[in-house]
């Protein structure tokens, strides 16, 4: 029974499963960011200016900060050496806008001081990427012409792409503890508002912890219909 394989009740229970991770994570980061937004912090400094400031005291300056389109769209590109701010953060005082303007600067760092994690990640990602569109559509075209070949095919790159998520993992927890460290000996932030902008790029880390969870949980599923073929 080929194709109702991808449609049982495991099957069902994974998908909606999944699903239902990555919304909680996406709502609760919006709304944390919602919440500490309209709290402005007492240096009065804008995402910009701290980003700007943070990056040229740990001898960063060929960096160029910008403001971008769209909601949470912020992120540094370090093929153009640009740390790219949406409005909200570049524009606002907020402690969630220098928690996450300070966070983009931490990549910035990172990539300046040749942090191993970051160089991996970015090194694997336009194979990483290519993998996770490829891996399903090899995947069911394998389980339906009962290729276990290419079945296995769809699984390691699946397994390239899981990858590519456990490494962002430590990048991403570095650079938040680099910005609240920043943001503390810098002044940019007080002590009671570091609080607020470590529960911001918590809930923004949760949400890549829930997508590698997400993607090892269909891992697990490919493995199991996989094992389930007899090709
Ligand atoms: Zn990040």
């Amino acid at each position: 029974m080929p194709i109702f394989g991808f449609f049982s009740p495991t099957e069902l229970i994974l998908i909606v499963v999944g699903g239902v991770i990555t919304l909680w994570a996406q709502m609760r980061v919006k709304s944390t960011f919602a919440h500490y937004n309209k709290i402005r912090s007492q240096s009065g400094i804008t995402g910009a200016q701290v980003a700007r400031e943070i990056m040229s005291s740990n001898n960063v300056y060929d960096v160029e900060v910008e403001e971008t389109g769209g909601m949470l769209t912020d992120h540094y590109d370090p093929k153009s050496k640009k740390l790219r701010l949406s409005s909200e953060i570049y524009r606002s005082s907020s402690v969630a806008a220098l928690g996450v303007a300070a966070h983009e600067a931490g990549h910035a760092i990172q990539h300046h001081a040749g942090y191993a994690p970051l160089h991996v990640r970015n090194g694997i990602f336009p194979i990483a990427n290519l993998g996770s569109q490829l891996a399903f559509p090899l995947f069911i075209a394998g389980f339906l012409f009962r290729s276990g070949f290419m079945m296995d095919i769809g699984i390691w790159l699946f397994l390239g792409a899981v990858i590519f998520q456990l490494i962002t993992l430590p990048v991403e927890f570095n650079a938040s503890s680099r910005a609240l460290v920043q943001l503390q000996s810098g002044r940019y932030l007080e002590r009671d508002e570091i609080g607020a902008a470590r529960k911001v790029l918590s809930a923004a880390t949760l949400t890549y912890v829930a997508a590698t969870a997400v993607a090892i949980m269909h891992l697990v599923r490919l493995l199991i219909l996989r094992g389930a073929s007899d090709d």
